[in-house]
């Protein structure tokens, strides 16, 4: 029996996560999960789950929480909350595997506290590998413990490497549906609505990555979770347009020989993958060869998706770079969510805040930590230097 950790439980990875363990309930138990602030969600998945310990974001969140629970007849499962409570779900003593599905860097440190505490972690949380890859691929090599990639590519690209040997790998082809915006004219980006933007073509995922889908940022924060999860130059990690998300992805092998990696379009199965690696077991989840009819690939188009462009340069200099990258696109795209800024102006920011960035290493997540309130601070700024601008241009002019 696998004794599971699930931090970000009410999202789309962690309720798919939960699907898994309840299709499979002879191999996976769960004892510990952290949430938002859904304090609704989060009660129902109590009371379905029974987990010893239950985390939410904010102290009023988690009073309420475990008001609730009481009022159910769940006072016996505790409740904490913030940063130290995630950390405690992560690090739990009964927990063997961790699931990391926490949205952003809001992750960063309860991922890092259950690799140095010696779990095998199951990473959905690529954002903690932009920002702080180095340090959390250490930590598990010197725990000897494996992270598992949930993210569809890297989980291919884990399955793919299974053919070869690390040194045997020419280059990883990671493939990107291109977002609902291939075939729109860049000229045409600065009237996107965030609802277009959210309507993602073959994925449904939470809000941050859908968006950094419809920017190909989310294909650049996966270049540097490649890099740093398979030990690889950028420039060997290479990306392909492939509107269909049939191939998941493509490990390219000295001799010429690509494996690639096909399935449904369906996060449960890498979840399944990382959960029962090293071996596999059955699932539902079945992909019909007679559906694979016509499979399209082009080359990503850099100039009007500079997201993709930028996290390159990020990867080349690593470090801060990488650490502002992910903080300000955080940043960047709350502020279109909530109609700040236009689709147009988030590599803006994101530019931005790389040239003022200087390249430095961080030694601990505390470091990390650090960078990323600068760069965000930073992205702050100028997000409200767009706000203005664009209100000094809708001030109706007054005849004299
Ligand atoms: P989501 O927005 O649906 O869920 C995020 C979860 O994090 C929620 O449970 C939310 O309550 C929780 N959360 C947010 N802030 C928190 C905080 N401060 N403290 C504790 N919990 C907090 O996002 P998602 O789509 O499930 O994505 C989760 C992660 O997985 C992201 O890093 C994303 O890039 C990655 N990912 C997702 C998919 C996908 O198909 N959804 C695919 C690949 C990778
Ligand atoms: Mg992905």
């Amino acid at each position: 029996m696998k004794r599971i950790a699930i931090l970000g439980s009410t999202g789309s990875i962690g309720r798919s996560t939960l699907s898994v363990v309840e299709a499979h309930p002879e191999r996976f138990s769960v004892v510990a999960l952290a949430a938002g602030s859904n304090v609704a969600a989060a009660l129902e998945q109590a009371k379905r789950w029974r987990p010893r310990l239950l985390s939410m974001a904010t102290s009023r969140a988690a009073d309420e929480l475990a008001r609730k629970l009481k009022g159910a007849g769940c006072g016996d499962i505790e409740v904490v909350h913030g940063s130290a409570g995630a950390i405690r779900v992560a690090t739990h003593p009964e927990v063997d595997f961790v699931v990391s599905a926490i949205v952003g860097v809001a992750g960063l440190e309860a991922t890092y506290e259950a690799v140095r505490a010696g779990k095998s972690v199951g990473l959905a949380n690529k954002e903690c590998l932009v920002a702080a890859g180095e340090l959390i691929t250490a930590e598990a090599k010197k725990h000897g413990k494996p992270l598992l990639p949930i993210d569809s590519e890297h989980n291919a690209v884990h399955q793919c490497m299974r053919g070869g040997r690390l040194e045997e790998v020419q280059s990883v082809w990671l493939t990107a549906s291109g977002g609902p915006f291939l075939d729109t004219p860049a000229s045409e980006f600065s009237r996107i609505t965030v609802e277009e933007a959210l309507n993602h073509p073959t994925w449904k995922m939470g809000q941050r990555i859908t968006i950094d889908s419809a920017t190909l940022m989310n294909k650049g924060f996966e270049v540097i979770e490649a890099c740093r999860l398979f030990g690889l130059a950028p420039s060997r990690v290479k990306v392909i347009v492939h509107p269909q998300s049939t191939i998941h992805s493509l490990v390219e092998f000295v001799d010429g020989s690509l494996l690639a990696q096909l399935s449904v379009t369906d996060m449960r199965l890498p979840i399944l993958y990382a959960l029962t690696w090293p071996e596999r077991i059955p699932s539902g989840l079945r992909y019909s060869v007679n559906d694979l009819r016509h499979l399209d690939f082009r080359q990503p188009d850099m100039q009007k998706f500079p997201c993709l462009a930028l996290a390159y340069e990020a990867a080349e200099a690593g470090g801060a770079r990488t650490v502002a990258l992910n903080a300000a696109d955080e940043v960047a795209v709350a502020a279109f969510l909530e109609g700040s800024i236009g689709f147009d102006e988030i590599p803006r920011v994101i530019r931005d805040v790389l040239k003022e960035t200087d390249v430095r290493h961080p030694e601990s997540i505390k470091q990390v930590l650090a960078m990323d309130s600068e760069a965000r601070q930073l992205a702050r700024e100028r997000v409200e230097q767009l706000k203005s601008r664009k209100a000094g241009t809708r001030r109706p002019v007054v005849a004299k």
